[in-house]
């Protein structure tokens, strides 16, 4: 299928560089805050209003009141700038009298604006100042000619650093005519019934808010916005779908279960019932005609990689080969070590490939797979690259999948033409997320975990007490008990939280000798950060000072204790994650939820609910309600779609009308193609363009 973008949108997806005012410098500011185009710009939504219509009498205004006045200027009282004094100006109109107040103000500039004996329209905040009414530094001085210059409604825009308000209102304002009319995607009854606006006079309002309500997300105009990228979403999905079945699978795998068997008979424990219960699930796809695209979901420790091993096991009986991706190399090399051990007495090979150089070995190996004489292959990224090639792909598995978007898991299935995909993620995804971010698979649950497993004690404690954790630390920790101290990382690039982990790392070796800590962050070389880990796995390190690169997968049944800095840095499910690190031995493990006040509402409630559950899914439906729009900045490290308009909570009830309406496009014109899905298509390259494009242009 040939997806080109119409004509009409080409201005849209001009770089931010064709706005006025924004040159290569802010250009690279907006690029990475915003977005690199201007559609981006236009789906950065105000999130406030300034209101500037109140002219109020004089003699009626309250403290904090914004309010525009025309005055006559009566009276200067100016002190050179380098004075502390304030210069005080007296204006007054027929209603009372104002103060206006400057400090540190240039005099010539008072001079000029505000002259003796003429008009002035001033705009500003009122405060009432021993019972006169004062505005310090009006934010408009405007000569009564020019009145158009001041805006009456200023919407408010969420400000990054290096980019002025001023700045990016202008930007905006001038992409707002750029949106052109464009033929409606959306089915008139629901427009009707939801009193819609069409999309261009949406992007139009929604950058001209005129009321408090204008800026909510039940807003009309924003409602239309969200469900756009809902249902260019659902369409994407759909299409997937729709392709997966009409691709069928080829061969069904239904192997004869002898690796399986000889595999559990050497396990030191039975499967769980749910263990058992979505391997059955798993094995019916896998036998059925069309290919499987399964999410399974478990919590962290509910032994999710025995499930996969299994399904890889029931490939690799059939004589073809199983892949098993890892978002992390730490984490591949952990299940290869996992994996090759229990495989051993199978005589089975098993492959590893990461990234990095391409040795020799690393030829071999590629060669091996394309071969198909490695049944079994354990990667990360580098998987998905080109030069990869196998033999007979039978199944996919992806791990801890909220690392990978929908685009990755199809370059993934693309490796091989028929082979079953398995997703599996340890962070419960409330149901409304998953129609988004999985629309496209099946879905199965380990709602069970192995026995003996005990709850992790948790406890909210400020950092300001920092040095009773240590202390505790220094009485507890030894070889059977280890203790992770997490440092928040906001980003991998980002110096200043790698130094304080640095600094951390270098107080508690000062303090802790005898348990010789280590350090292991993002920026390590992968063998240096293997090393420190081989040191905390053994024993030989019992502090392991990390940001969050641990935060998958990493299994040490002797860590009972983790230390999470700056808890309130971090959203629910990252929390939850980290937590999983711990309890996976005998010892009653604990969290300690270290924080820095004082705590806004939202991050209080996150630790408060952390303190009360450890059950990942009560958790994950938390997490989506405390969300606010601000903080859904973890998402984007998610894999989770990125929607700029939509937010999850107020939108969740327009996901199954999106899904409804996108299964009846398809049903009507399955491979959009033809002038009648002209319109569904535009949809798609407005807001699926990283996703169902490449897909469609592949495909
Ligand atoms: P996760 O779901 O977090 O990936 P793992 O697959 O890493 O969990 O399993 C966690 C631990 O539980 C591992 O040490 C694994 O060997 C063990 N385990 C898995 N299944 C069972 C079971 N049925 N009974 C007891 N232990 C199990
Ligand atoms: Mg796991």
């Amino acid at each position: 299928m040939h997806l080109t973008r119409p004509t009409s949108l080409f201005p849209l997806f001009a770089s931010v560089t064709t706005l006025p005012g924004i040159g290569a410098r802010l250009g690279a500011i907006m690029e990475k805050r915003i977005g690199a185009t201007v559609l981006d710009v236009l789906r950065h939504a105000p999130v406030g209003l300034v209101d500037r219509r109140a002219r109020p009498h004089l003699d009626a205004v309250t403290s904090g009141q914004l309010i525009t006045v025309e005055l006559l200027i009566t009276k200067h009282d100016i002190t050179p700038r380098h004075l502390s004094r304030p210069s005080r100006i007296l204006a007054e109109n027929e209603t009372g009298e104002v103060e206006l107040v400057f400090f540190k103000a240039d005099s010539n500039f008072l001079l000029r604006s505000l002259p003796l004996g003429e008009r002035r329209i001033i705009s500003g905040t009122a405060e009432i100042f021993q019972g006169r009414v004062q505005i310090a530094h009006p934010d408009y001085i405007i000569a009564p000619a020019d009145i158009a210059q001041l805006p009456l409604l200023e919407p408010i825009y969420p400000l990054s650093a290096g980019l002025k308000g001023k700045t990016l209102r202008k930007a905006i304002q001038a992409a707002v005519p750029k949106v052109t009319p464009q033929p409606e995607w959306i089915d008139e009854t629901l427009m009707k019934q939801k009193h819609w606006p069409d999309f261009a006079s949406a992007m139009a309002h929604l950058h001209a808010p005129e009321t408090p309500e204008a800026l909510l997300p039940e807003h009309p105009v924003r409602e239309r916005l969200a469900y756009d990228e809902l249902l260019a979403n659902q369409l994407a999905l759909a299409l997937i779908r729709q392709e997966t079945a009409l691709a069928g699978k080829g061969k069904p795998v239904k192997g004869d279960g002898r690796l399986r068997a000889k595999l559990a008979t050497q396990l030191p424990f039975r499967l769980t019932g749910a263990q058992s219960r979505v391997l059955d699930e798993i094995y019916d796809d896998q036998a059925g005609d069309l290919r499987m695209l399964r999410l399974v979901q478990g919590d962290v420790g509910s032994g999710k990689t025995l499930v996969a091993l299994m399904a890889m096991l029931n490939a690799v009986e059939t004589g073809r080969q199983a892949v098993l991706l890892a978002p992390t190399e730490i984490l591949a090399k952990q299940h290869y070590k996992t994996i090759s051990t229990l495989l051993e007495a199978l005589q089975i090979p098993v492959g590893l490939l990461v990234g990095g150089a391409k040795t020799k070995a690393k030829t071999q190996m590629l060669a091996a797979m394309a071969a198909g004489d490695i049944p079994v292959i354990i990667g990360t990224h580098a998987l998905l690259t080109d030069d990869v090639q196998f033999a007979d792909l039978g199944l996919a598995v992806v791990d801890e999948q909220h690392r990978f978007g929908v685009k990755q898991r199809m370059s993934l299935s693309a490796k091989g033409a028929d082979c079953d995909v398995l997703v599996m993620t340890a962070t419960p995804i409330p149901r409304t997320l998953s129609m988004t971010a999985y629309g496209d698979l099946q879905s199965s649950i380990i709602d069970e975990k192995p026995p003996g497993r005990e709850d992790i004690d948790t406890a909210i404690i400020s950092l300001d007490r920092i040095a009773e954790i240590v202390e505790k630390l220094r009485s507890r920790l030894g070889p059977n008990f280890r203790a992770y101290w997490i440092c928040p990382l906001v980003e991998e690039s980002d110096k200043s939280d790698i130094t304080a982990a640095e600094e951390r790392f270098a107080t508690l070796q000062a303090a802790l000798p005898h348990t010789n800590p280590q350090l292991v962050h993002g920026r390590m070389k992968a063998d240096e950060k293997e090393a420190v880990m081989a040191q905390f796995q053994s024993g030989q390190s019992q502090l392991l000072v990390a940001t969050t690169v641990i935060e998958v997968g990493v299994d040490v049944p002797e860590a009972g204790i983790m230390i999470i800095e700056h808890a309130e840095r971090f959203g629910l499910a990252q929390l939850h994650q980290l937590r999983g690190r711990v309890g996976r031995g005998s010892t009653k493990s604990v969290c300690l939820l270290a924080y820095q006040g004082p705590l806004s509402e939202t991050a209080t409630a996150r630790l408060k609910i952390m303190r009360e559950t450890n059950d990942g899914f009560r958790l994950a439906e938390e997490d989506l309600r405390l969300r606010g729009p601000g903080e859904i900045l973890g998402q984007r490290q998610s894999g989770m779609p990125e929607f700029a308009m939509v937010d999850l909570a107020a939108h969740a009830h327009l996901i199954s009308y999106a899904r409804d309406a996108a299964e009846k496009i398809i049903a009507a014109t399955p491979t959009l193609e033809g002038e009648k899905a002209d319109k569904y298509r535009l949809l798609l390259s407005l807001f699926e363009r990283d996703n169902a494009i490449k897909f469609l242009a592949s495909g």
